[in-house]
């Protein structure tokens, strides 16, 4: 089956094609983050308008990759939900009327059970049932993962997301938008020891989060240490490094917790901040502890991408599932609402 996937939640547009022999045929991707830069966050009028702009030429440019015409396509997969409305719109009526045009299913596919089995993309994918820590910019969770479909929320952030934290950090710290890939940059350089920053609520039991206090940390650390309202080099450095090593060991803290508790050996990390290469140093050790295993996408599949959704949509579509010819976009969709998948060993 051959399934051509479509992102548009956010500030990505991103174009997929995904085939269930071939593997994914197809990639691209064209980020807003320039344009909502300015502005220091996600405008979401400008983010519809852009996708509107972008989303056919992605989808020309992808079929021309994976060397395929729309009547080799069986199915359409678009994000309807999690996100911002306007955008989530933009992709599910184009993808929903390309589908009708081209006399093929479509299917509306979670957003956040696409970054879930991104790392299903990868050349040694892990097996259910795992542990997935979710960490994106709207979303920290950890989840018990069955199978797909099957999801059991063990814990999220009580405020802020880790990644939303990143950016907030950033900001304080005068970097553009989005800030994490910039002050994991910055933390590189700096000095781990200089300051401690709180590991939030690891000090009881329980697998929720929260951020916020940290952003509230970072803040009074940087007003402390300005002159004449600047931040010396190195201050910068060693508060980002700082505020990253406080972040990561938090989240190890829980994802070890969550292992022990479901008893399971793979954890699996999704969403932009598991793009940090500390984060997934300081789990690899972690899981070797824990006589476990850990599993992420490569980078570009970290953040929001359409391969995932052409992934996650092609697997419900190989069940049976399809949307019907209402658009329907959910802005706010609990994962654990999800139908499981249920093989009934043919295809549509
Ligand atoms: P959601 O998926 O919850 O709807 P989103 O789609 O905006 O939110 P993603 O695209 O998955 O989120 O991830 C973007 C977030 O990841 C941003 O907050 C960004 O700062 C963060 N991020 C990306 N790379 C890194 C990195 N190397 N280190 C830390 N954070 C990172
Ligand atoms: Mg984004
Ligand atoms: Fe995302």
């Amino acid at each position: 089956m051959r399934v051509l996937g479509i992102e548009t939640s956010c500030d990505e547009t991103g174009v997929a094609i995904y085939d269930s022999e071939a593997g994914l045929l197809g990639d691209a991707l064209y980020s807003q983050v320039a344009m909502h830069a300015e502005y220091g966050g996600v405008v979401p009028e400008l983010a519809s308008r852009d996708h509107v702009r972008k989303l056919l030429p992605l989808v020309k440019e992808v079929l021309a990759q994976a060397d395929t015409r729309p009547e080799e396509l069986d199915a359409v997969a678009y994000t309807a939900g999690p996100g911002l409305i306007g955008a989530l719109m933009v992709g599910a009526s184009t993808g929903r009327a390309m589908a009708l045009g081209w006399g093929i299913p479509a299917i509306g596919v979670h957003h956040m059970e696409g970054h879930l089995l991104a790392p299903m993309l990868e050349p040694q994918p892990p097996a259910f049932p795992f542990v997935a820590l979710l960490v994106s910019g709207g979303h920290t969770q950890l989840v018990q993962v069955d199978a797909i479909g099957e999801y059991t929320l063990l814990g999220e952030s009580l405020d802020d997301a880790a990644g939303e934290a990143f950016d907030k950090a950033a900001k304080m710290l005068g970097l553009d938008y989005p800030g994490g890939p910039q002050v994991a940059r910055l933390a590189e350089l700096g000095d781990r020891k200089r300051f401690r920053f709180p590991r939030p609520m690891t000090d009881r039991p329980g697998l929720d989060f929260s951020f916020s206090g940290l952003k509230t940390f970072t803040l009074n650390t940087s007003n402390d240490l300005r002159v004449d309202a600047e931040l010396c080099d190195k201050d910068r450095r060693d508060i980002a490094a700082a505020f990253e090593e406080a972040v990561v060991e938090t989240l190890a803290i829980k994802c070890r917790r969550a292992l022990q508790q479901t008893g399971f050996k793979q954890l699996v990390i999704a969403g932009g901040v598991s793009a940090n290469q500390r984060l997934r140093d300081r789990l690899e050790v972690m899981v070797k502890k824990e006589r476990a295993q850990l599993f992420y996408a490569r980078p570009q599949f970290c953040t929001d991408n359409g391969a995932m959704i052409a992934y996650a949509g092609c697997q419900r579509l190989l069940a049976g599932q399809q949307s019907d010819l209402s658009i329907q976009c959910v802005p706010r969709w609990p994962l654990d609402t999800l139908e499981p998948i249920q093989h009934h060993g043919a295809d549509v």
